[in-house]
Parts: C-alpha cells; structure tokens; sequence
C-alpha cells in the first residue's frame, strides 16, 4: 500500500491546568505514547517526547521561540524518548542514562514487534523506512531521582522512582493539583512488565506505592487520563495477576480494536 507524508503530524489537545497532550497522529494508538506539555511560569516542561520523529516545535509553541523547555523522559523505551535529542535541557533517572547515550533497537525496545508498516498511517517525512528507525543518542543533562524538583517557577513537580515497567522509571507528582504524569508505569490497559529489564515484583511494590497517593488525575504514558478510582481498580486488577501484557501480536491486534472507539 502507497503511504503518503503526512501533512500536520502532531495533534494537540488542551486538557486544563495548562496541561496539553500533544499526540503523534499518524503513530498507531496502541503504540504512541502522550506527550505532555506543562506551561510554568518560567520554564516549561515535556514531559516524555514520542518517536521523534519530527519536530515538536511543530506542535509546542514557545519550543521555536526557545522558551526554557525541560525534556524529560519518564523512562527510555523508543516511543518516550525519541524526541529527547530536540531538547538543551534532558532529564531522567540515572539508571536509564547509558540507554539513552547509547541506545539502540535492543534496549529502547524497539526490536519486540511494535514498529511495522501498519504502525504507520502517513509517513513523517519522503522516504521514512520505519526498519530504519532508530532513537538518536541524548545524554542527560539533569539527572532526576526519588525527590527531587522540577521548579517551573509558579509550580512544583515532585519525581517518583517507580521502577519495574523499566528500572529507571518515574513519575512526575504535583501536590498542589493532584496531578500525576506516570509514564507507563500505570495507563488504563494492559500493563508490560515482561521485557527485557522489567520487573513484576518491583512494579507490584511501585503500583502498591500509587495506590496511596492522593490523585486528582492521572495523564499516563499511553491511552485516555483517569481517576483515583479508575487508579485504584486498575492496580487492583494487576496485583490479583490481570491487566498483564503476555504476547505482543496479540496484544497489537486487541489494543487495535479496544481503543479505538476512545480516542
Ligand atoms: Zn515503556
């Protein structure tokens, strides 16, 4: 089939807060992940980056008139970090920096069968040749752990370490609204702790963490924002052994079907 270049490739939806979910349109909806865009006073954050694929200055204004951005990857897999390289400013976890200096199909997991031609409704640019695609190298400039701030000036995210999806994954925490950005450590579908360095007990104990905080919303790393309750019922699902991502095809297959009628 003749796959056309895309025209606007990223989508933008404002979602209050001055929160803004920018999505890479013609990425498939079970793989793309959220990229979120969070206006501070003084300085901006992007919290995780998609496939990077083109320039988020496209969808982020201020990005172009090089207002302070801070990109952060919430963890290393392809669909988060492949922006990262656009930005001054790189954060993430220590655990996940040498990925992200010298990443590569294997440990971005862009080798487990997410990245195929129906992955593709446009393409980004002429002559995209998606076995070609490869995360380009973006060592961190701030490395962020459990703790630790991002000040935008007239608001305050505070970082979890919850690893088990990935050793190095985080979750960005604002008290004052209850927001929680939470990568892909919890997203309402079914949760991946079976790759190469995941962990399921460490992501019991990170979801078993979760379920204590007092939430207003959740913006995830993939799929719709929820609740505390939604939040709550998805950990429960997990810890009784559901909600777990077994076998990619199928899963590719399922998600194509189940999500579309959300979005
Ligand atoms: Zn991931």
């Amino acid at each position: 089939m003749q796959v056309s270049t895309a025209g606007n490739w990223y989508e933008t939806t404002s979602v209050g807060d001055g929160v803004t979910l920018v999505r890479e349109r013609h990425v498939a909806p079970w793989l793309r992940c959220n990229i979120w865009h969070v206006r501070g006073r003084d300085r901006d954050l992007v919290i995780d980056t998609g496939m990077g694929l083109r320039p988020l200055s496209e969808a982020i204004s201020g990005l172009a008139e090089a207002r302070p951005a801070i990109g952060v990857a919430t963890h290393m897999h392809f669909d988060h970090s492949g922006g990262l390289h656009q930005f001054e400013d790189r954060a993430g976890h220590p655990l996940e920096a040498a990925i992200i200096a010298a990443p590569n199909a294997h440990n971005t997991v862009a080798d487990i069968g997410y990245v195929r031609a129906e992955t593709f409704s446009a393409l980004p640019y002429e002559g995209f040749d998606h076995t070609q695609f490869a995360v380009r190298s973006a060592p961190l400039t701030r490395l962020v752990d459990e703790g630790d701030v991002f000040d935008l000036g007239d608001r305050v995210f505070r970082i979890l370490h919850l690893p088990g999806h990935s050793p190095g994954s985080i979750a960005l925490y604002e008290r004052e609204t209850g927001l929680l950005f939470s990568g892909d450590v919890i997203y309402d579908d079914d949760l991946l702790d079976n790759l190469y360095h995941s962990d399921p007990a460490q992501l019991e104990e990170s979801l078993r963490r979760l379920k204590e905080l007092p939430v207003s919303a959740i913006h995830a790393g993939h799929f719709v924002s929820f609740g505390q309750e939604k939040m709550i019922e998805i950990i429960d699902e997990y810890l009784a052994g559901g909600r777990r991502i077994t076998d990619t095809d199928s899963f590719v297959s399922a998600a194509g079907c189940k999500n579309a009628p959300k979005r």
